[in-house]
């Protein structure tokens, strides 16, 4: 259903995408001055919160900068962009020519209706943290920063998604308990369960291994991270076992390990989430909907 529904947001959304325009002069009338025009960005993808859209840059852009920011650019002159699972209805795109002329792109970024269940009453307090368990989360955290801190060149950034496994979607990338009107931290990656812990699974595109965490972090259990190039990072949580190590470039498709519930689990699956620089991404935006096998 919300599938769907996001399907259609997504054709309307590119069907009110406005025609780029030239800064200074329109097209029309930079060609009537014999200048040809400002060639336009082309984009393809999901522009929807929690989606991504891969582009090519106008032929002789030297710089591309998305909502302020200095973006990189292939050297074929391809990009990627992605929108947060909270992102604003539009978003910017700009290029900037050898000759200091810019292109700019607006582009309408569709809402999506996250599953959002309300409690009429506040969270259930835990016991606060003890040091001990803050001293070991900081030291797990840094190692995450550290790890998505560090580019590299794989360009699976450019490939078609492929499911890590099949199974049952347990829970969905942005949905969100409100607590007596206070929203708790939203879902942040798929859940896939196949019923059993032990299920292999593979890469969804090509990588680098940026963490693999053989022994258990107390929230994500064996985590695994994947580094896809230009920005885009996978990670998936509760793994019972690692097949490969950090510094191992795997292919889509490639073994990597097998799901489990190490970790802050109620049973065994794999939580799979996707981030672009800092926005959370949408999993299945990036596969499509899981087809019959
Ligand atoms: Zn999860």
């Amino acid at each position: 259903m919300i599938i769907r529904k996001t399907a259609l947001l997504i054709g309307a959304a590119l069907v009110l995408l406005g025609i780029g325009h030239v800064s200074g002069l329109n097209a029309r009338a930079a060609e009537a001055l014999g200048q040809g025009a400002t060639p336009d960005f082309a984009l393809s993808g999901e522009l929807t919160q929690g989606g991504w859209a891969r582009g090519q840059a106008p032929r002789g852009a030297v710089q591309l900068s998305f909502n302020g920011k200095r973006l990189p650019l292939a050297a074929d002159g391809r990009f990627l962009i992605a929108f947060d699972r909270d992102a604003a209805a539009t978003a910017q795109l700009s290029a900037r020519f050898a000759d200091g002329r810019t292109a700019n792109r607006a582009l309408a970024i569709s809402p999506r209706a996250w599953q959002l269940e309300h409690i009429p009453i506040g969270p259930r307090p835990g016991a606060p943290p003890s040091e001990d368990f803050a001293r070991r989360r900081a030291g797990e955290l840094a190692q995450i920063n550290a790890a998505r801190a560090v580019d590299h060149d794989s360009t699976g950034w450019r490939q078609k998604f492929i499911w890590p496994v099949y199974g049952r979607l347990s829970g969905r990338f942005g949905s969100q308990r409100i607590y007596n009107g206070t929203p708790g931290s939203y879902h942040s990656g798929l859940d896939i369960a196949t019923g059993a812990s032990g299920t292999p699974f593979v890469a969804p595109a090509d990588g680098v291994v940026i963490l693999a965490a053989e022994s258990p972090f107390s929230l994500e259990g064996r985590l695994l991270m994947i580094d896809h190039g230009m920005g885009l990072n996978s990670a998936f949580l509760h793994c019972s076992k690692l097949a490969v190590k950090v510094g191992d470039v795997v292919h889509q498709g490639q073994y990597l390990g097998n799901i489990g519930m190490t970790g802050r689990a109620t049973g065994p699956h794999l939580h799979w989430s996707i981030k672009w620089r800092d926005s959370r991404l949408d999993p299945l935006l990036f596969t499509g909907a899981m087809s019959p096998h």
